[in-house]
């Protein structure tokens, strides 16, 4: 088993519940369990202003799916959620990234991990260090000493999803 880190991000069609939808799918997803997930955060968008603000949360996996078939797996809900895409760092329904994958580190085409912008985005550094305070990136940096360059105006909307 691996321990995964997953970034969730979503502003239209009832970006909450599509947030819970993401969750509830990635807990039944084959050879994979959900070990915990942040509150869930509300964020002035990243990119083009005039879009709806963004509910983020990260939520922690044991996995025995490679890299490659995670990803597979997280575009697949993507698609079921209805993804579509507007514009490059545009509105979406859903958007899940692999954060961290254990301490693997890879450059490809497809997949980069650790995900490239995790650590400029307070909106994925946040959430992360509510349920991993003692982080350690592949690179030793300790994630409670990174300050993201991107804040957002970070706030809580909602505890922790337990009952999914
Ligand atoms: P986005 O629009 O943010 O969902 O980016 C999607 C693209 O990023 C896809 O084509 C993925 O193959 C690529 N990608 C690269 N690294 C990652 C990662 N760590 N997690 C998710 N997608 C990734």
């Amino acid at each position: 088993m691996t321990t995964v880190y997953i970034g969730l991000g979503a502003n239209i069609d009832g970006p909450i519940e599509q947030i819970h939808i993401a969750l509830r799918t990635l807990k039944a997803l084959p050879e994979t369990q959900l070990i915990r997930c942040s509150s869930l955060y509300g964020s002035a968008p990243l990119g083009p202003e005039d879009q709806p603000d963004y509910v983020n949360a990260v939520a922690e996996l044991e996995t025995t799916l490679a890299p490659l078939d995670l990803l597979d797996a997280l575009q697949a809900i993507e698609k079921t959620q209805g993804r579509i895409k507007h514009r490059h760092w545009g509105e979406r329904c859903i958007d899940l990234d692999i954060l961290l994958y254990g301490n693997e580190t890879l450059n490809s085409e497809r997949l980069n991990l650790p995900h490239h912008e995790m650590a400029n985005r307070s909106f994925v550094v946040t959430p992360l260090l509510e349920i991993a305070p003692d982080l350690t990136l592949p690179d030793g940096q300790r994630l409670s000493q990174i300050q993201p360059e991107f804040d957002g105006d970070l706030h809580k909307l909602q505890s922790p999803v337990i009952d999914l």
